[in-house]
Formats: structure tokens, sequence, C-alpha cells
């Protein structure tokens, strides 16, 4: 199969999927062509995983690595409270995967997400890499003009929120990293269960698109994040942006049970990973007081936990563990820190 055979290929199965009531020219031509909504905004963001650094291809399948990849980028656009519409893939393979099913499974996990969230596939780029698999993703997201949540908008006495639970995609890199796997069967021990939640938090995270949108349409958080790097470090981009503290109330962060369930035993620390594991991919986002009472219970069956309350920037940011309270350093990834890990 030539690179064009593939293209045409995937243009075929964009037919099938995706809504082209806006996509004036989709796969095929030197670009794509979009008529967006009169009076809405575009908000774009790209997010690139590198086989090695991002994801090891012996601890995922290429189905989870095609949701994975278009999932970062929904979650980006989440977090700007905007609506996902399109999607660009760009992919780079080595010379032993190309052609093989591994291609056709990763659109599978593409087209999976996508379908789930209404985006529509209108383009992409394929080359080849000498050693690593390469995947990029660029979403394409409306909001309404002037509605869109940034990180600069945190003021002093605004509550600070995350949707669901916090800690679990940490815990499953670092079992994945210690070899453990998903079962292919439905395993009924407990146990393993929790392995496998996860697990699949790392692998397959799911990108909070609907709280993102409602929070935007209805304006009800002044400022929000995803958090991919870590809540220590996130909350550590809000405040600076915001110019502002913050105080996080250990007792109140939801930490994932399947952690609690596994952590016991493996020497792992949940409140460290609920701070500082990372990819959770949950929205962190502050509300003023008035609009705190405001926010829905549940958003496509996710609920919210209030994790503390936004301070003065003399106050830095701060962590209330009992009757303690410590300096919150920002203890999230960073690819170029020191001692980046890999994976
Ligand atoms: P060019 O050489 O002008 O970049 P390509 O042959 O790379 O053209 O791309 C032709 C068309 O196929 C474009 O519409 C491009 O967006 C699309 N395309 C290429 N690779 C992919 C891919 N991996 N996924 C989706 N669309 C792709
Ligand atoms: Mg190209």
């Amino acid at each position: 199969m030539n690179e064009f055979d593939f293209i045409k290929r995937i243009k075929n199965k964009t037919r099938m999927h995706g809504d082209f009531s806006q996509v004036v020219q989709g796969i095929g031509d030197d670009a794509a062509v979009i008529k967006p909504t009169s009076g809405r905004q575009l908000v774009v963001s790209a997010d690139l995983l590198i086989e090695g650094i991002d994801f090891l291809r012996s601890a995922t399948s290429a189905r989870l690595l095609g949701r994975k990849s278009l999932a970062v980028s929904l979650s980006d656009v989440a977090a700007m409270g905007a609506k996902p519409r399109w999607a660009l893939l760009s992919l780079g393979v080595t010379e032993d995967v190309w052609g093989t099913e591994f291609i056709d499974q990763l659109y599978e996990g593409v087209f999976e997400l996508a379908d789930k969230y209404g985006v529509t596939l209108v383009g992409g780029d394929t080359s080849r890499t000498p050693d690593k698999i390469v995947v990029d993703s660029i979403v394409l997201g409306e909001c309404k003009e002037g509605a869109v949540i940034s990180r600069t908008g945190a003021k002093p006495g605004d509550q600070i929120f995350v949707t669901g639970t916090l800690g679990a995609s940490g815990a499953g890199l670092r079992l994945s990293n210690r070899g453990a796997r998903i079962t292919p069967v439905q395993e009924t021990e407990s146990e393993q269960r929790a392995i496998d939640a996860v697990l699949m938090r790392h692998l397959s995270p799911e990108p909070r698109v609907g709280w993102g949108m409602v929070l935007g349409q209805e304006k009800l958080a002044s400022s929000m994040i995803d958090l991919s790097d870590g809540l220590s470090s996130d909350l550590h981009h809000i405040c600076e942006d915001s110019n502002t503290g913050a105080l996080i109330r250990a007792l109140d962060l939801p930490i994932d049970p399947a952690v609690v369930e596994l952590c016991g035993r493996r020497a792992l620390d949940p409140l460290q990973l609920a701070l500082h594991g990372g990819e959770d991919f949950e929205l962190l986002f502050t509300t003023s007081p008035a609009n705190a009472s405001r926010l829905p219970k549940r958003v496509d069956g996710v609920t919210v936990t209030c994790i503390g309350t936004i301070e003065a920037s003399d106050q830095g940011v701060r962590l209330e563990e009992g009757l303690r309270v410590w300096p919150l350093e920002a203890g999230g990834y960073e690819h170029f820190a020191a001692r980046a890990k890999t994976v």
C-alpha cells in the first residue's frame, strides 16, 4: 500500500463517520476548508505523542494509542470551554508497522472517540520515521465570541473545583512501568480490576468535553486548565497567569478509589499521585462563590469536587493537610526537567 492508497482509505473512512455540513473540503486537497459557525470563535490545539517518551508500544495497543492521541487535544479544547468540531491527525510510522493492521486499529481508536464527541477528521499528514512512532493531533473547536475560559481569570475568593477523580493515571503509569498489563479477559478478582482501571485511565483517558462545554456556555468558570502535567503544576499555571495564590485542602481531593485500593501494598502514595501524578485529563477550574451554587451536580455522569480556594498572590500556593499548611510546589511532569521520566 502506498501513501496515496492509504490516504484514500482514510478519506473513505471519514465519510462514514463525520459531519460534513460545515466542511467545504475534507481530506484530498492541499488543505482542508471549513466554514465556521457565524458568531463563533475558533479554538485550536495540537498535541504530540512520541514513542518511548509519551507511550511504550509494548504497554498499549494501536486502538488505545489512536484514542489517546485524539483525547489529549480534545481535553485542551474542553479546557477552553469550547465544543470540539474538527480534527487533523498526523502520523510518523516505522517501516515495520506500515501496511499492517496497526494503522487501521489506530484509526479505529481515533474514530471511536471522534464519533463519541461529534468530531470530523478533515486532514493530517503521513511520513516515515526511522524507529519511533509519532502521532500528532490537532483539534479545532468553536465557542461563542468572547466565551473562552483562559488561565488568567481566577480571583481571590473563587472556589477551586476539579472534575472526576485524581491519581489513577499516575498510578497506571507507574504500574505499567513495572510490567503491569491490561488483562485480556474480564477478571473478577477485585485487585486485578483495580489494576486494569488505573492502567486504562493512563492508556485511554476520557476528555471532559461535556463539562468543558457546560462551563463555557454557562460562563460558570473564571479560569480553567486541563490536568496534563499534574494538579500541583497545573494549579501553579493558573495562579501565575491569574496573579493569585491558592489553598488546596488535601482531605477534599477526590483520590480515585482504585488508587487507594492499590497503593498501600505498592509503596505508592495516593496523595502524591493525586497532587503530582499527571495525565489525569480532568478539568481544574475556578468559580466565583455566586456561580459555585449554579454548577450542575454531574455532566455525562462525572461529578465535580471543591478542593480549595483562590487566595491573594502573597499567600503563594499552599496545601492544607489536617492542622498543617505547607507550600505546594509544582511537582508535575516536565519534558526538560533534570530528571524527565520516559513514559
Ligand atoms: P501534501 O503533500 O500537500 O502535504 P498529502 O499527500 O500529505 O499532501 O495529503 C493529501 C491529503 O491527505 C490532505 O488533505 C491531507 O490532509 C490528507 N492526509 C494526509 N495524511 C493524512 C493522515 N494521516 N490522516 C488524515 N488525512 C491525511
Ligand atoms: Mg503532506
